[in-house]
């Protein structure tokens, strides 16, 4: 029997590179710090951690930025948390604050400024031309913008936050992770719209898939969990939280989302309607006289279990309502955990089989109701959770039954660290 020596080379070379961006090389001499920015429009989510010892040295929250500003620092070694009213006109001035605030005589974690090593941005949609992290340049930057089209609420706001840093911070190197890099091992029959080809080759529509660094670092921890290589494992994650996608993993590889074109997509979300019949596009329009930005408006932000409930996008409010007898927030729930049971289903037929299913992010941490809700027609598939070992919330467990062919994980999401150990792995090249 021969070897296919190309393949095996092949196979080398992806988990060295596996290893080089998720892990911080052993040789290291120093442990880095990396600034994680996660920006929108109007606010800027920051922690400082060191990616090797996985500690957060500082987090917090700048919020109405352009509007006046207000952040929010804290220090978890210390359990501090400081609120202060700063000008912010601009994305410059919430980093400037930051930094500020981490360098600060009182409650500051740093000395200077030149104590952070790199830092690594969040950026939604990376279209087809990344599949990985990437070291930011001018070239880089060129790309991410091309995908503005494809992102229009989200990259200009992550843009916004690169330029504001390099500003604030020249010369210290800076790495895009993007929500979408992950699931670009999704094969064409999964990520092709069934419209005409041009549309792809020419406008870039396809499926992309987003919640990418949740779906990894989720999938990595479930096969760390069960001591095996995840080479060797098919996983279905479950990101339900506000924003919510189903993921299937095989072998470490993303290869079916729920997610689309764009985070609309797939399962029903906070306010967001999921996949619809696109008819009801033209359908309202023509029935409610509406403009096509008064539908996708409301499809984005009055749908989902808000719209059906009619109580709130909160799924605590929908739980509490539903519990004192609200009809439509009972539907809303068991239309969400109907759908998510669909998903799991479909994504392991996606892989023709399933290992292990992992619940994170806000509903899938927390509630164990709704998780006890959408496995409970799964028996047949062989998942099955103990309802006392899933009396828990936001921490790691395997919550399976003794009984169950399949693991049922609780694991809590860490984007940051991903988006951390990826930009030291880089930067540290
Ligand atoms: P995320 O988008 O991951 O931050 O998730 C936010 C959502 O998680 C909130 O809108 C809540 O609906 C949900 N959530 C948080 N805590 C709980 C809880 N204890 N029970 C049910 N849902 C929760």
């Amino acid at each position: 029997m021969g070897y296919n020596y190309n393949v095996i080379l092949a196979e080398r070379a992806q988990i060295r590179k596996d290893r080089q961006l998720y892990f911080i090389s052993k040789e290291r001499d120093h442990t880095m710090k990396v600034l994680v920015i996660n920006a929108g429009s109007s606010s800027l989510k920051y922690q400082l951690m060191d990616p090797q010892t996985q500690e957060v040295l500082a987090k917090g929250l700048c919020e109405r930025i352009g509007i006046d500003g207000r952040l929010t620092h804290k220090v978890p070694a210390t359990n501090g948390k400081y609120e202060f009213e700063i000008p912010m006109p601009t994305h410059a001035e919430a980093i400037q604050a930051v930094l500020d605030a981490l360098t600060n005589a009182e409650h500051g974690v740093i000395k200077s400024m030149s104590e952070i090593d790199a830092v690594g941005h969040r950026v939604v949609h990376g279209g087809e031309k990344f599949a990985s992290s990437v070291l930011i340049d001018d070239d880089v930057m060129a790309a991410i913008e091309e995908c503005i089209p494809l992102a229009p609420l989200h990259n200009p706001a992550n843009i916004t936050g690169i330029k504001a840093c390099q500003k604030v911070m020249p010369g210290v190197p800076m790495v895009a992770v993007f929500d979408t890099a992950f699931h670009q091992t999704m094969p064409a029959r999964a990520f092709i719209y069934a419209i005409p080809y041009e549309y792809y080759e020419e406008n870039h529509v396809r499926r992309y898939g987003f919640h990418g660094t949740s779906h990894l670092y989720v999938s990595r921890r479930a096969a760390a969990i069960l001591g095996k290589p995840i080479e060797e494992l098919k996983i279905v994650t479950c990101h339900l939280g506000n924003g919510s996608s189903v993921c299937a993993i095989d072998g470490g590889k993303s290869i079916e989302t729920s997610m689309g074109f764009t985070p609309l997509d797939g399962l029903p979300m906070g306010t967001r309607c999921g996949s619809i019949d696109v008819s009801i596009i033209e359908y309202l329009m023509e029935t409610h006289h509406l403009t096509i930005e008064e539908v996708m408006n409301i499809l984005n932000k009055k749908s989902g279990v808000l719209g059906v409930s009619g109580v709130s996008s909160d799924f605590r409010d929908i739980e509490s309502a539903a519990a004192e007898g609200n009809k439509r927030a009972q539907l809303a729930l068991d239309m969400f955990c109907y759908k998510t049971t669909k998903r799991i289903a479909s994504a392991s037929a996606a892989m023709g089989g399933i290992d292990a299913v992992v619940f994170t992010a806000g509903v899938g941490e927390n509630s164990p109701e709704l998780r006890e809700q959408i496995v409970a027609n799964l028996g047949f598939m062989g998942i099955k959770i103990d309802p006392e070992k899933n009396k828990t919330r936001g921490e790691e467990k395997d919550i399976s039954a003794a009984d169950a062919r399949v693991h049922t994980l609780l694991i809590p999401t860490n984007e940051e660290l991903v988006i951390a150990q990826d930009t030291a792995a880089i930067v540290g090249k």
